[in-house]
């Protein structure tokens, strides 16, 4: 149970970079709440594996401090950070029997054999190796080991933190959502800090109380799936989070409207945008209204995916996304109007704020 500042943090794996370019991680300046549920989200290279092993001590950052509830840990060792961390592929003893890999974190830390018996039949039942007990790791399949894994990282419920990387990548996906609420369970039950990798949008969204996003080496976003949704910071974000992701179209802003090519689109708001910024207009699939009224559209395709269609047309001489209810009906010259509350403009690439 600890609040975790992650300050001015950079990494680069190589001896002397020589660019921007070469560090993994840019700048992450971050505080994480004692006791939060993060759910770390971003494209495969962003870095957030490398951010989970600079907090965890795996690694030592080029630049920057981590502090554990305000006492400097940079250069504590992993042993000494009281954290458990569950990596995206098994890390178990072979030789050991499946319990005895379950009770090798708690024996490590001295803790009494009748906690250590109630403790590990409570792990191994919750990930469904119940009958395996007194099995040798060896002969398991992969998925068995990850679970094993899984386990060893849950068993102790004194940590300060848990930091999963990915760690439900090779479970099938029934049992996936069995792990994760149980995981959530002893998140409510113990209340350590949790710092969840993924790469799946899903899984973040429902796992977490704050979703972390990363791009590129930094944190571009942290917000509740809603926020994520209705106001992307960067157009990474509109882009990365939705099916379709957000549109994002050239626009050039004049006071309250935006043109986008020959259209003007009437905005709510007034953006402050600088000059010789390149600005862009977002406007998420779900908030496009295809019907008689408004701009002209032309249709190039139209995917029934049961729940509802997705319409890829083209706008302005630009491709857009739209979704349409699986009833609604695509008339013969189509028209479009976007709702001005869920329009964002960018500058940039990051949103202008809603002052005037
Ligand atoms: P993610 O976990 O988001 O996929 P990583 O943290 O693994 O991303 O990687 C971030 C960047 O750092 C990538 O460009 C990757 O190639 C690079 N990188 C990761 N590990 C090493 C390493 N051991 N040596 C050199 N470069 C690395
Ligand atoms: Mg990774």
């Amino acid at each position: 149970m600890a609040r975790i500042n992650l300050e001015h943090i950079r990494h680069a794996y190589g001896a002397k970079p020589k660019s921007e370019a070469e560090y993994a991680l840019k700048e992450v300046h971050h505080e994480w709440n004692d006791g939060g549920a993060y759910a770390l989200l971003g494209p495969s290279g962003c870095g957030k594996t490398t951010l989970l092993n600079i907090i965890s001590g795996l690694i030592n950052p080029s630049e920057g401090r981590i502090l554990f509830d305000g006492t400097d840990v940079t250069h504590l060792a992993t042993q000494h950070r009281n954290i458990a961390q569950v990596f995206q592929f098994p890390v178990i003893y072979d030789t050991m029997t499946v319990y005895d890999n379950l009770a090798f974190p708690l024996r490590n830390r001295h803790v009494p054999e009748t906690e250590v018996d109630r403790r590990v039949k409570e792990i191994i039942d919750m990930i469904g190796l119940g009958g395996w007990a007194k099995k040798t790791a060896r002969g398991l399949t992969a998925d068995q080991k990850q679970k094993i894994s899984l386990g060893r990282g849950l068993v102790r419920s004194d940590v300060s933190a848990i930091l999963f990387d990915e760690p439900l990548t090779v479970i099938d996906p029934e049992m996936k959502w069995v792990l994760r609420s149980q995981i959530k369970r002893l998140h409510k039950q113990f209340g350590f800090t949790m710092v969840y990798v993924t790469h799946d949008q899903t899984e973040a969204l429902t796992f977490a109380d704050k979703v972390v996003v990363m791009y590129d080496g930094q944190i571009v976003q942290i917000g509740t799936p809603a926020e994520l949704f209705e106001r992307p910071r960067h157009t990474f974000v509109g882009y990365f989070i939705g099916s379709p992701g957000m549109n994002v179209l050239p626009a050039e802003i004049a006071g309250n409207t935006a043109a986008v090519g020959e259209q003007s689109i009437a905005l709510n708001f007034q953006p402050k945008v600088k000059a010789g910024a390149k600005t862009e207009l977002g406007i998420r699939p779900e908030f496009i209204s295809l019907g008689r009224e408004g701009m002209p559209v032309a249709i190039t395709k139209v995917e029934d995916i049961g729940r509802h269609k997705i319409v890829r047309a083209r706008f302005a001489d630009r491709p857009i996304s739209i979704i349409v209810d699986e009833d609604g009906e695509i008339p013969a010259e189509p028209r479009v109007t976007f709702d001005p509350k869920a329009i964002n403009i960018y500058a940039d690439s990051w949103r202008v704020g809603e002052e005037a």
